[in-house]
């Protein structure tokens, strides 16, 4: 299996610097593209009525009840797409073995990242036990990190780390998501975000639950200011979950 994973890896590689195509559809694109012009169109991207605080689409405008109820612990959340459809696939995909599509997402995110988040002096990945990260083979955050870091010019603030595995999120609600993540983010590099104004970077926010874990412990450690971005977020429909 791991060898034809590896095959599979070396195409792709081969793939990326002879051809040059859609990494949604697989039409060709232009040099240097990642996703045709098609497929940037048909996305279903974030807009229209978002909370103020959450940046997740609500049915209303203004803060949705979940912000209402309990906001996160960022000053401000912003994603550039909804998790569903073609947004939700290339995300999988991304976090199922396809490394390389961390160019697509950011390709597709910077713009939002660039006018959302003026004041972020740093790029926070979310991290990973590295255990995990053995299993995956990369950390998603740190790759998304990396790429806006080259485009931004910003620099990478990989201060905090993961201290013990935590329960898959999926299936638990919003207030099992916070216990099940308490406490697991630790900051030991305190200079490098004391005083700072961070943006955490990340491919999906659902509840919030996760950075909202990670903005305490990097405003623990010292942190002025803590926004999040995510490639996609999940609609805000209904308050999520059981309570
Ligand atoms: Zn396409
Ligand atoms: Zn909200």
């Amino acid at each position: 299996m791991r060898f034809f994973k590896k095959i599979g890896e070396w195409v792709r590689r081969y793939d990326d610097a002879h051809n040059f195509t859609c990494d949604i559809c697989g039409r060709e694109v232009f040099a240097g593209e990642r996703v045709c012009a098609a497929c940037r169109k048909s996305l279903p991207w974030n807009g229209g009525a978002i909370c103020p605080l959450c940046g997740r689409r609500v049915k209303e405008e203004g803060v949705c009840l979940e912000c209402k109820q309990q906001p996160l612990s960022v000053e401000r959340a912003r994603s550039s797409l909804l998790y569903e459809g073609e947004a939700s696939r290339l995300i999988l995909r991304f976090k199922r073995g396809e490394k390389y599509l961390y160019r697509a997402v950011t390709e597709l995110c910077l713009s939002t990242i660039k006018e959302q988040f003026p004041e972020a002096e740093g790029l926070v990945p979310v991290p990973m036990t590295a255990r995990a990260k053995r299993k995956r083979g990369y950390n998603q955050s740190l790759l998304l990190c990396e790429e806006f870091s080259r485009k931004l010019s910003l620099p990478v603030v990989d201060a905090a780390e993961k201290r013990h595995e935590t329960k898959p999120q999926k299936t638990l609600g919003r207030r099992e998501r916070q216990e099940n993540l308490a406490g697991c983010f630790h900051v030991a590099d305190r200079a490098a975000v004391k005083g700072k104004a961070l943006l955490i970077v990340d491919d999906t926010l659902t509840t919030g639950a996760t950075v909202s874990e990670l903005s305490e412990a990097l405003k623990r450690a010292g942190a002025a200011r803590v926004f999040a971005f995510t490639a996609t977020s999940v609609e805000q429909k209904e308050p999520f979950g059981k309570r």
